[in-house]
């Protein structure tokens, strides 16, 4: 009986962790684990069980592709230019391979090897990284646009799209600049087809945050579906073993220092970008608010620059008070003590990171599903406040005090214990996504029969 699992992660940092989380459990079942791997962002296996298989896939990129901010259009290029490849290495591997593989466990965006993969006759199945919301709306993302939702109308910002509730049509996603929405709609379309076709959806998601969103995608599926999140609670795998840039670790024995639940962490994510006022305007913001923050200010954070200096009387007005680092080792930031709200850009991993933690949010969503994201965490969950508008230094100011010290953060921080409680719930034994993992894995098994 094959106990080979092929995984295919799509090579950004959002979808890598969760995807070498669930590498690391099904590991952990007995699996055998090959990673198939671009050139592009590509996996270091000494930091992985000296038993996985890495086998590169050439993915040909130009460095125009690869430096794109157009993360729609550089997904797109990654199918386009893997296919063949994948063909050539998926097929030579399937006829030499003495155990046999038992699945194929694919990226929802990997949608144009899904189509290879049938053809060589192997199963497949599909991790979507987003959420059960998400998954939601790539399925309605056509009547979306039908019903005149999309594009977003300045006009229509407050109105509910009534299909996806409590969505409004604000928290509809957003996209960069440079991505079309018809680019968009193919990616989202072409994911949910290669759902449709495989033997089952996995996501990172648990059902007592999402039950009536997992159940529309159970009515609107015909194949079996996996609710097995918080993955990177259930893995055995440290989540810095993932990592794309090296995580300073110096800042664990800083929070060490630090009264509990005093600190800020402010972090965007591994992708978003802004420009260089906004960014002033939040060291004016961290640093009139007098209260101690950990700030990650990545390398390319700001829009057209590969390395960030911050304003000289940054250091000077906030010193002692404050660390800023180029990548942190965010889920154990977050279970710190000292760690008291998350100013976040609301990537799902980093919301499912603070739900696991119990750590109360300030939301600034950029782009894709972020928007309905923070929704979530405003307005179902009430964990966390929304900064709109123009990101602005008083405004800045006021919601990390309204998180970190006044009685409204207090009582997100108290509705946030519960989730926390929820999340740990799960993944013990009887716990939905402990159970959900079972049955995972003995239908992998039962795949083959
Ligand atoms: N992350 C991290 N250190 C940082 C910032 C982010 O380890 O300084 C991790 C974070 O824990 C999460 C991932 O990077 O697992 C980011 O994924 P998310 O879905 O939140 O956002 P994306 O980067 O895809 O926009």
């Amino acid at each position: 009986m094959g106990r080979r699992l092929l995984f295919v992660p799509l090579p950004f940092q959002g979808h890598i962790n969760p995807m070498f989380h669930l590498a690391s459990l099904l590991h952990s079942r007995g699996f055998a684990i090959t990673i198939f791997h671009t050139h592009f962002n590509s996996p270091d296996p000494d930091n992985y069980p000296k038993s996985y298989r890495f086998i590169p896939v050439p993915d040909n990129l130009s460095d125009t592709v690869r430096s794109t901010k157009d993360g729609v259009a550089h997904i797109h290029a990654l199918n386009k230019s893997c296919q063949a490849s994948f063909r050539d290495i998926l097929g030579e591997l399937l006829s030499s391979e003495e155990e046999s593989v038992a699945c194929v466990i694919f990226d929802a965006h990997w949608y144009a090897l899904q189509a290879v993969a049938k053809k060589l006759g192997v199963a497949t199945m599909v991790l979507r990284t987003g959420n059960a919301t998400s998954f939601n709306l790539f399925m309605a993302f056509p009547l979306l646009l039908e019903k005149g939702y999309l594009p977003i109308q300045e006009s229509q910002l407050d109105a509910f799209v009534s299909e996806l509730p409590p969505l409004r049509v604000k928290d509809l996603p957003r996209l960069m600049i440079t991505t079309s929405l018809e680019s968009y709609a193919e990616l989202l379309a072409r994911g949910v087809e290669q759902v449709r076709t495989s033997s089952g959806l996995i996501l990172n998601t648990f059902d007592s945050i999402e039950s009536s969103e997992l159940d529309q995608i159970k009515r609107d599926l015909s194949i079996p579906i996996y609710p097995i999140g918080p993955l990177h609670k259930l893995s055995t795998q440290a989540q810095t073993q993932s990592s794309l840039l090296a995580p300073d670790q110096s800042c664990m024995a800083w929070l060490d220092s630090q009264a509990p639940k005093s600190v800020i962490y402010v972090s965007f994510g591994s992708l978003a970008f802004m420009d260089p006022n906004e960014l002033v305007e939040i060291a004016w913001g961290l640093a009139n608010s007098g209260l101690p923050f950990l700030w990650v200010v990545r390398p390319n954070l700001v829009h057209g620059s590969d390395r960030i200096e911050l304003p000289k009387w940054f250091e000077e007005e906030t010193h002692g008070r404050g660390r800023v680092v180029p990548w942190a080792p965010q889920p154990e930031v977050l279970s710190h003590p000292a760690v008291g709200g998350f100013w976040t850009h609301c990537g799902w991993n980093s919301t499912l990171e603070a739900i696991c933690e119990g750590v109360p949010m300030l939301c600034r969503p950029f782009f894709g599903d972020q928007t309905g994201n923070a929704r979530y965490v405003s307005h179902v969950w009430k964990v966390g406040i929304v900064l709109e508008g123009k990101v602005e230094r008083g405004r800045i100011e006021r919601a990390i005090k309204t998180l970190i010290v006044e009685r409204e953060g207090d009582e997100m921080r108290e509705r946030m214990a519960d989730l926390k409680a929820k999340a740990a719930q799960c993944i013990m034994a009887g716990g939905s996504s402990y159970l959900a993992v079972d049955n995972l894995a003995d239908s992998i098994l039962a795949l083959q029969t």
